[in-house]
């Protein structure tokens, strides 16, 4: 069985302690890969050649860098079909989603090479008595940890940005799909990226994540991935003054009113609810739908949805693959159970799938749910699965409270003609990110996060090159 290693000092290397996990495939749950159950002393081990490797790449040329970050840009795009297969497998996703987010995979590395060049250091003139300049500089070793919903491509979100901006890395994919985050190894070790400089521990979070963020010398921490392990780290990151970027969960709001392109906003809304199993932290899992249209939409809708095949996710037909862990599986079913007794009625969907030549998988029937309170715990808690439910409203005001009603303020997406009201939702909706008439389009430029418990901090463009540069101001008296 593979054995999957981490990548450190630009090596590919055993844990210290030979311990290995289990890693499943969703779509046959059945094991198939082994990954390193690394703990403290393979992170202090990484940490040490990224500290040495930092002496030299802090000093690399931006020209230097911008290369060597495009030829991993480069190098991901050629072994395409290896990673999303790769992908694909390990989280369940189907095959051709998997592929798109690898192509965005390479964009993030060449992004962030291409900001390596234009970002510079700010200057404030005194006039007459002083001039200020900015440096802004690498902070040192940081430690970036993933999620499992978008494995390379949320991994690569964090890394690019930090190495564009000088740092040495300490990274930890997630346990649950290491296997694009293991082949982005040997890609930097064929695009000669400096030893020491990236350095991929694998394995448990209470154990290698753990170790990242109490690390004495490890002085910032890129985290996405759930809230209340948001809040454990910072709970242990904060009394050691290190900087913090969390990106956790959401519950976002899908809102449509009565006047928005019907067709476009049917069409979007099947994708905001179960592109990736609805594993997509922007996923818009509470539909808000303006009375007038309600019945038409949720007939459109029931239409629509009941066309989207759940299957072997290697199939190109298939819409919708498997769920990426047995644990969520039973955590998302017993969600659909609590509905229920919240009062929910099941409109599709609702139960667990046999796939033909796949039966041990873990595959959810799109579920779309109605008659539930907005504030009961289907409503505010994240599911995080293929389960959204609907609900109608009066007015904009209604929808607004609504909207706003739960812990979370990730992205909503709004569907109307009337440019004053859209203007006006975008304003009031508490959340980091507001699509019009869209729904995940994406400019790498724009500032990425949320509020309230979805995170602290936003990536993205010169967001993310702030977060891992540290401003120091230089005032020299004329
Ligand atoms: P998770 O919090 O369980 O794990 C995320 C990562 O943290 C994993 O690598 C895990 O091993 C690690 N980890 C776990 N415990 C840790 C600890 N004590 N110390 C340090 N690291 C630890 O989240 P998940 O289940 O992998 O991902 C799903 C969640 O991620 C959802 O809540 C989703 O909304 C969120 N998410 C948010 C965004 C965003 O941009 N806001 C994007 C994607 C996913």
């Amino acid at each position: 069985m593979q054995r999957i290693s981490n990548y450190i000092n630009g090596a590919l290397q055993s844990p210290i302690k030979s311990l290995y996990l289990d890693n499943y495939n969703p779509a046959t749950g059945a094991v198939y890969s082994l990954i390193p159950d690394s703990d403290e002393a393979d992170v202090d081990l990484a940490y040490t050649h990224a500290s040495e490797a930092y002496k030299t790449w802090r000093l690399t040329s931006l020209e230097e860098r911008f290369m060597v970050l495009n030829r991993i840009a480069e190098l991901i795009d050629k072994n395409n079909d290896e990673l999303a297969l790769a992908e694909s497998i390990d989280q369940g996703k189907p095959l051709w989603l998997a592929k798109n987010e690898m192509t965005r995979s390479a964009q993030n590395f060449r992004f962030f090479a291409t900001a390596a060049m234009q970002f510079a250091s700010e200057s404030h003139n005194m006039e007459g008595q002083a001039i200020n300049y900015t440096l802004r500089q690498p902070i040192g070793v940081v430690g970036c940890i993933s999620p499992w919903n978008l494995p390379l491509y949320l991994f690569t979100w964090k890394i690019a940005p930090a190495l564009a901006a000088g740092n040495c890395v300490v990274a930890k994919p997630s346990e649950i799909t290491p296997m694009t985050a293991f082949l982005l190894s040997r890609i930097c070790m064929e695009a000669g990226l400096p030893a020491g400089v990236l350095n991929i521990v694998h394995g448990l979070g209470p154990k290698v994540g753990s170790a990242l963020v109490s690390h004495p010398k490890i002085k910032a921490i890129s985290f996405t991935g759930g809230t209340s392990t948001g809040k454990h780290i910072a709970s242990v990151a904060a009394p050691m003054f290190k900087k913090l970027s969390l990106e956790l969960g959401g519950k976002n709001p899908n809102i449509i009113f009565a006047d928005c392109d019907f067709e476009k906003a049917l069409k979007t809304t099947v994708q905001t609810s179960f592109l990736n199993q609805g594993e997509i932290c922007l996923c818009g899992s509470r539909i808000f739908i303006e009375r007038p249209i309600y019945e038409k939409f949720k007939a459109a809708l029931l239409l629509e949805v009941s066309k989207l095949q759940v299957g072997n996710p290697l199939l190109k037909e298939s819409r919708i693959g498997a769920i990426v862990s047995k644990m969520h599986f039973e955590k998302v079913l017993s969600y659909i159970e609590l509905a229920k007794q919240e009062g929910g009625s099941i409109l599709t969907g609702g139960t667990s799938l046999k796939i033909e030549d796949h039966e041990n998988g873990w595959f959810i029937a799109p579920t779309i749910i109605e008659n539930l309170a907005y504030d009961c715990r289907c409503n505010t808690e994240e599911i995080f699965g293929p389960v959204v439910s609907i609900m109608p409203f009066d007015s904009a005001d209604e929808v607004l409270e609504m909207a706003n009603s739960t812990d979370y303020g990730l992205a909503c997406t709004i569907w109307t003609q009337d440019i004053s009201k859209a203007h006006n939702m975008a304003a009031n909706i508490q959340s980091g990110i507001v699509w019009i008439n869209c729904w995940l389009l994406r400019d790498l430029r724009t500032p990425f996060g949320g509020v309230k418990q979805s995170g602290v901090g936003r990536e993205g463009g010169w967001e993310a090159m702030r977060f891992f540069t540290e401003p120091k101001n230089v005032c020299i008296k004329l």
